[in-house]
């Protein structure tokens, strides 16, 4: 086995304490609720061993403790949300709490259990192997959240795994659950990350060459955890009391305004799933994003993000493509597939719920919805990202198909594209411009010369004099001085400057492994405007650099975390 950097420590001395902050508390001094363990049928057994529990939403676990719990970052929003201050130093109270090394009055720590379909087939029973709920608080605008540690030590769902997390896993959750946030993405967010002082063993290729590697401790916030899978295993295992059970009382918190629990409740429950699951889809397929493990136990019941594993952005547009080294074959959860993933994952969760309906027929109705809702939205999102004020005009269709098969014949960034078609002169002036001027404000979006080649370059053009053209009907149907303005503001609202490219999020982890803290902290910085300009911050709107095409960590990414 290899050390690895496991002899540095990370300090970050210089966290600015917000205790400034009116009206933010300490968190040891927050109150703590549990609605969930209070209101639901928790395993009466509380041993923690691996095992298979029944007729139980959650086991009651207390997180393991940790060596050294150290805060390295901390989201000042979420804190700001919750109304928690951040911590005067990175050791303390805080650091333990979060770290899992401090249980207070009034939590009431959990691991929920769930199941899931993975990769297509069912695998039984999965639940919180290294996820501890802490409990619930009631932030000042009166929303309840529920406080999560990822990596917090196992539980009797951790089967044969540690229930630890890797330090890079939990700098990549904590990121990215944040900058998904800040584009308008649903999702749930993170708080902390803390280093846990200990190392884990993972063998990241599944090569057989294991390596100690800091661990570390992510603290999730969301409304809820729930997972469909936390529905698939009651179904599946014929609880039907405690389905329902489950139904309800994320109804009656989550969905308030469906009302009494009826069979024609839980259909239209079902309905507003598949359309926040449909909203979803189009917001990962608008920035790029591609969850890389759409496995029916990563679904929120919310609609959320949740789970963020081999995640990945695509930098050259291909619909093909995945993050997840362990679905390079299958290519099942590539991102031109996860609309249709997401359907079949509903059609799974549908499945579950029939026992609360009687007759499956009546949740088929939800499914449509999703399929509706995707397609409207997609439609919607993608007029946007073209300035058009809508994609219904006749010959929009093969606008629209033509531009896909021109992104993917040369190797073209999806998020520089179309930030950079904003620019894309659509008045007189382009008429007189010769073909390789007017391609000039999207250049930057190439990673190949390819796209300047005679043919590649008379097709592009082809189609960007097409497009503009297109774009003049709108302004002749709008007949408006402001119409420049609202096309350049619908199309920058729905094209980001700035994502969270792979080889950012791999910049932060290496430096954060040697101590230094600065470049996630300037990433956290900038990824919370990722529509603005932000010019000092060039540099991390630009294409993949070379070095990170194939380098482990920025192009493909294992399960192991
Ligand atoms: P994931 O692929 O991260 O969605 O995880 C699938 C299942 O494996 C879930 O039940 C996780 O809790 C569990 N799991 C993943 N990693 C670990 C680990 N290191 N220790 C315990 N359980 C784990
Ligand atoms: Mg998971």
């Amino acid at each position: 086995m290899r050390q690895n950097n496991l002899e540095h420590s990370v300090a970050i001395s210089d966290i600015p304490a917000t205790s400034g902050f009116p009206g933010l508390r300490n968190l040891c001094d927050m109150q703590f609720e549990n609605s969930f363990v209070r209101e639901l049928p928790g395993d009466p057994e509380t041993r923690n061993v691996p095992r298979a529990v029944r007729n139980a939403c959650y086991t009651r676990t207390d997180p393991t403790p940790v060596r050294a719990p150290q805060l390295l970052a901390w989201a000042e929003p979420v804190g700001q949300l919750l109304g928690i201050s951040r911590p005067e130093s990175p050791i303390g109270p805080t650091a333990e709490i979060l770290g899992g090394n401090r249980v207070i009055p009034g939590m009431q720590p959990y691991a929920a259990r769930y199941g899931g379909h993975q990769f297509g087939y069912w695998a039984g029973q999965l639940g919180d192997g290294r996820a501890i709920t802490l409990g619930e608080i009631l932030s000042p605008d009166g929303k309840r959240w529920e406080l999560q540690l990822k990596g917090a030590g196992r539980t009797p769902y951790s089967r044969t795994a540690d229930g630890r997390a890797v330090l890079r896993s939990s700098v990549r959750e904590f990121l990215c659950s944040e900058a998904m946030h800040y584009l308008g993405v649903p999702t749930t967010r993170a708080l902390s990350l803390v280093a846990t002082g200990e190392s884990v063993v993972r063998d990241m290729f599944y090569d057989g060459n294991p390596q100690a590697e800091m661990g570390a401790i992510v603290c999730r916030v969301a409304p809820s955890f729930v997972r469909f899978g936390n529905f698939e295993i009651l179904a599946a295992h014929g609880e039907l009391d405690v389905l329902k059970h489950l139904a309800d009382y994320i109804i009656d918190q989550h969905f308030p305004e469906l009302g009494a629990p009826s069979p024609s409740t839980y259909a239209r429950w079902f309905e507003e799933i598949c359309r926040r699951t449909g909203v979803l889809i189009a917001h990962w397929m608008r920035v790029g994003f591609v969850h890389g493990v759409m496995n029916t136990d990563n679904m929120s019941i919310l609609g959320l993000t949740i789970d963020y594993g081999p995640y990945g952005w695509l930098e050259g547009f291909d619909l093909q493509w995945t993050p997840n080294t362990t679905d390079a074959q299958g290519r099942r959860y590539c991102f031109g597939n996860q609309p249709e993933i997401a359907h079949w994952n509903l059609a799974r969760l549908a499945t579950a719920l029939t026992p609360l309906v009687g007759d499956r027929t009546v949740l088929e109705q939800g499914l449509a919805v999703f399929v509706d809702t995707f397609q409207n939205s997609w439609h919607a999102i993608l007029a946007d990202k073209l300035g058009l004020v809508s994609l219904r005009h006749e010959g929009d269709d093969i606008l629209l198909s033509d531009l896909f098969d021109l992104l993917q014949q040369v190797e073209t960034d999806m998020t520089i594209f179309f930030r950079a078609l904003m620019t894309i002169p659509v008045d007189g002036a382009a008429d007189i411009l010769e073909d390789t001027a007017l391609l000039e404000p999207l250049r930057r979006a190439f990673y190949t010369e390819d796209a300047f080649t005679h043919a590649q370059l008379s097709h592009l053009t082809g189609w960007l004099r097409r497009y503009i053209a297109r774009v003049r009907l709108d302004a002749e149907a709008a007949n408006s001085p402001e119409f420049v303005n609202v096309r350049l503001k619908q199309m920058k609202r729905a094209n980001p400057k700035y994502v969270l490219r792979n080889y950012l999020a791999q910049q932060a982890i290496e430096a954060l492994e040697q101590g230094d803290a600065s470049v996630i902290m300037r990433l956290m910085e900038v990824l919370k405007y990722p529509y603005d300009e932000q010019p000092e911050h060039d540099e991390l709107a630009g294409r993949r650099p070379e070095w990170a095409r194939n380098k482990p960590g920025c192009s493909a990414l294992s399960c192991s975390s």
